[in-house]
């Protein structure tokens, strides 16, 4: 039926490309294209066999003139991009140049300032809409699922939503004393961040880590959790309608905050370069460089996570809440596609987002966040995909 350029060869990556192979109705080819290509060649090794025929190609995604060729070579109807936030512009401009739908799963961060923010990627809707092309901003699983959880909650079962909680627990052990279980830099940069959330049409911001609420995940147990601030809300608390207050909470043990609260008193989180040696290094991507990579974990990391939405609110008039969440646990995902389950649940909703594209399910010419589209076909998908979501009527809140 279609065909799907995938953008970066990690763990998210990997995830999507064994994903769209299993679903090889909707895609006939697609290509891997990375920095490193010999990774997408070991994981076209892996997936050569079945029905959807697999490419490879090397490629430097901050380049739109190294983009803009090799997609016009495949002629992709949809562009993946899950290489990392920094390269979101350039892959933009190369699909608005040859005319190509786009997603990704995490908003646009200029490389130098820890940033991110929409205003960059909503620059593009008029540019987007008059080419007659979509891109689908944020199909991973936050931002992403809880994007769909939100829309189909505002669909369904609320006529006002007032408040979201969104909880982001990852309850796996891999073992380590301290490991990040997605791209080191990206995650690091998240959490050393000042916390905010939005109340009553206005940001409040909060020191790192500064708020701490312990909630009982249901299937996972007691775990503390932290109000961080995560890019959704800015994009939720303009298509939610009604909405008074919108956090992100997320889940972090002792042991890790510990060390991250060293790290950072040594300044080895900073991304101002320093000399090292004769040469300027960035300390946040040297200690990238000596953590253990992400996609290591797999084999190693036990338990499972829950991600999901409070939502609290009034439908014919009497006040409701409920709670939509979805748990995985990391070794069934391991076994299925040889990856933790954080790189799953953000590669399975980013494989549905490009087929919701590629059969028109959702079709419309702009540049939209996800919980702009229907949610219900997606929501029909992540049952079939392996993320099986739940909704539990009046749950505990989040005070
Ligand atoms: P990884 O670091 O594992 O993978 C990133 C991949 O992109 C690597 O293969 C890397 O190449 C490649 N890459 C980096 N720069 C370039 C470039 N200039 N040109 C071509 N390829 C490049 O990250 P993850 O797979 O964990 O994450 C991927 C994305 O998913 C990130 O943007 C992350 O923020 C997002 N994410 C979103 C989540 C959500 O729920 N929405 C959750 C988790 C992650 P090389 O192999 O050579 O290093």
């Amino acid at each position: 039926m279609g065909r799907a350029l995938i953008i970066g060869c990690g763990g998210v990556g990997s995830v999507a490309a064994h994903k769209c192979c299993q679903n090889s109705d909707v895609f006939d080819e697609i290509m891997i294209a990375s920095r490193t290509k010999s990774k997408c060649d070991a994981l076209k090794q892996k997936l050569d066999g079945g029905r959807t025929k697999v490419y490879t190609a090397q490629v430097d995604a901050d380049k739109v003139d190294e983009l803009i060729p090799l997609i016009e070579s495949f002629k992709p109807d949809v562009v993946l991009n899950l290489a990392l936030p920094y390269q979101d512009l350039t892959i933009m401009d190369a699909c608005l140049a040859t005319r190509t739908n786009y997603l990704d799963t995490a908003n646009y961060e200029p490389p130098d300032t820890a940033k991110f923010e929409y205003k960059w990627q909503w620059a593009y809707r008029d540019k987007y809409k008059e080419a007659g092309i979509t891109a689908l901003l944020g199909s991973g699983f936050d931002p992403g699922v809880t994007g769909v959880f939100s829309a189909y909650a505002q669909k369904h079962l609320f006529d006002e939503i007032h408040e979201i909680d969104i909880l982001d627990c990852n309850a796996g052990d891999h073992g380590y004393p301290f490991a990040t279980n997605f791209n080191p830099e990206i995650n690091i940069r998240e959490v050393t961040a000042n916390g905010r959330y939005w109340e009553n049409g206005e940001w409040v911001e909060t020191k790192p880590m500064e708020v701490k609420r312990v909630y009982d995940f249901p299937e996972v147990g007691e775990r503390d959790m932290y109000l961080l601030y995560h890019e959704e809300l800015e994009s939720l608390s303009k298509n939610i309608r009604g909405l008074r207050r919108i956090r992100f909470f997320m889940t972090f043990g002792e042991s890790y905050l510990t060390h991250l609260r060293c790290l950072q008193n040594v300044g080895m989180t900073s991304i101002e370069p320093i000399m090292f040696e004769g040469r300027p290094i960035v300390p946040l991507q040297f200690l990238k460089a000596v953590l253990p990579d992400p996609a290591s974990l797999g084999p190693r990391t036990r338990g499972k996570t829950n991600i999901g939405c409070i939502f609290k609110g009034v439908k014919d008039g009497k006040e409701r809440s409920y709670y939509i969440y979805n748990v995985c646990d990391h070794q069934e995902c391991y076994r299925e596609v040889g990856a933790q389950a954080v790189s799953y649940t953000t590669g399975v909703p980013a494989m549905i987002g490009a087929m919701m594209l590629i059969t028109k399910k959702w079709d419309k010419a702009g540049v939209y966040n996800i919980e702009e589209f229907d949610p219900d076909p997606f929501m029909e998908e992540l049952n079939k995909w392996g993320l099986p979501w739940k909704i539990i009527e009046n749950p505990k809140l989040v005070d």
